[in-house]
């Protein structure tokens, strides 16, 4: 990777990384960063499952009405999707996983489908922003984004949903070892320099 200074002599080869955190926590916007600049693949289950809906695929029409309604695409899907997306060529290098796993049964079979082929996550990056945070920056996308699944509603159930299905994936990363705390707070110029730092250090 020429022009790039890799970020540790040990993960210059690849990096294999989660972002967890609630919507609006910046996951996206700093996964795209760190993949461009480190050529790692930013694997977005979110922008995967809305570009199957644009293409009119079986996928996309089994998963709008569910992503429409703020729940959970189902995990078998879910598992399948990642699955095939990880073994594309792109994903040599690294990935990160936005928007996956989203729940302890997606977790389990990610940690099964890596100890298949020998490999280990690097670390998982938990983006952490405060409620009131969180609500302004959703705001700020209902109005500026024209997602079908970011009406009021729609954002406060998927708020319930992280709590419920995902956040218990902090304390099982917790428990692993894996975990590396972010705050998610700043501009996105300073929290792209927190990661950077973060990754340097593991
Ligand atoms: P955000 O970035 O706002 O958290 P995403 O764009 O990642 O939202 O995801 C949008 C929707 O796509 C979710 O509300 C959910 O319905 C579906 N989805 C994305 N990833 C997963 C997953 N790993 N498991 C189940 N559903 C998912």
């Amino acid at each position: 990777m020429k022009g790039v200074v890799p970020l540790s002599h040990k993960k210059e080869i690849e990096m294999k990384l989660i972002f967890l955190g609630p919507p609006g926590a910046g996951k996206g916007t700093q996964g795209k960063a760190l993949a461009t600049k480190q050529g790692l693949a930013h694997i977005s289950t979110g922008d995967m499952l809305r570009a199957a809906i644009d293409a009119g695929s079986e996928i996309g029409k089994e998963a709008k009405s569910i992503m429409d309604s703020g729940q959970l695409v189902p995990d078998g899907l879910m598992v399948e999707i990642i699955r095939a997306r990880t073994k594309e060529s792109d994903c040599k290098a690294g990935y990160i996983l936005d928007g996956f796993p989203r729940t302890i049964p997606q977790a389990e079979a990610l940690k099964a489908m890596l100890a298949e082929s020998g490999e280990k996550l690097d670390a998982v990056i938990l983006f952490e922003v405060s409620e009131s945070d969180i609500q302004e920056r959703l705001a700020a996308r209902r109005a500026a984004e024209n997602r079908s699944d970011d009406e009021l509603s729609v954002q406060l159930e998927r708020l319930r949903v992280y709590r419920e299905k995902t956040a218990p994936l902090i304390d099982y990363y917790r428990s692993t070892g894996e975990l590396h705390s972010l705050s998610g707070a700043g501009s996105v110029d300073v929290v792209f320099a927190e990661l950077e730092n973060l990754l340097r250090g593991l």
